[in-house]
């Protein structure tokens, strides 16, 4: 299985990227973003609770996290590899997904890191919170998960690079450029 991590603040092209290779390479897409949206639109108490989080732009509890990474590595074990986007967000999560992953002889093999500055990422969301219907697409809430991506979540780029499996992406490129080099870094990388 070839596994990799698209990392990246919020609006930093993760969701559109991972689409993107999971389309090219024939690997399945888990993010954490997109499960937890669906939870929260069939209006399930679990819903509204993981509301309350998002719509803040704080980081839900890492169990009800875990458990969804867990379920779907099991129901995955069998395709061609995982892309892991909008997952790990804290130190403790990039722990336990090798941890899991070491049980079943699985690895990371990849962390594709999509960088952009803060200023550009702001002006994305608004234009993006037009449209999307996302409360979390608000100037007050992407505040909130910058500053929750600067404490929580940056730490984790430090974790990746000590096992060097870290890369850094320019993400201020057009969409197709922007892929242009993470396909020639995966081929590098996972497709030798
Ligand atoms: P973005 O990266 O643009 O903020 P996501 O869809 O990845 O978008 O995440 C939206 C929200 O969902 C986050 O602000 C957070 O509240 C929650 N979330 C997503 N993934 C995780 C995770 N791995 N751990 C905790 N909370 C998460």
């Amino acid at each position: 299985m070839k596994n990799l991590v698209v990392f990246g603040p919020p609006g930093c092209g993760k969701g559109t990227q991972s689409a993107n290779i999971v389309q090219r390479y024939g690997l399945v897409h888990l993010s954490t973003g997109d499960i937890i949206r669906k939870e929260i639109a069939g209006e399930s108490a679990m819903g509204d609770l993981l509301n309350k989080f998002v719509s803040h732009g704080v980081l839900v509890p890492d169990n009800i996290i875990l458990k969804e990474v867990y379920r779907f590595g099991l129901d995955h074990l069998r395709s061609n590899g995982i892309v892991f986007d909008g997952f790990p967000r804290n130190l403790y999560q990039a722990q336990m997904l090798d941890r899991i992953f070491h049980k079943k002889s699985m690895r990371i093999g990849l962390v594709i890191s999509i960088d952009v500055p803060e200023d550009i990422l702001m002006a994305r969301i608004i234009e993006r919170g037009k449209t999307s219907g996302r409360s979390d697409d608000t100037i007050e809430v992407m505040k909130n998960r910058l500053m929750v991506y600067q404490s929580q979540t940056q730490p984790v780029i430090d974790y990746y690079k000590k096992c060097n499996r870290l890369v850094l992406i320019d993400g201020t490129k057009a969409v197709n450029n922007v892929f242009d080099d993470i396909e020639q870094i995966i081929n590098e990388r996972l497709y030798r």
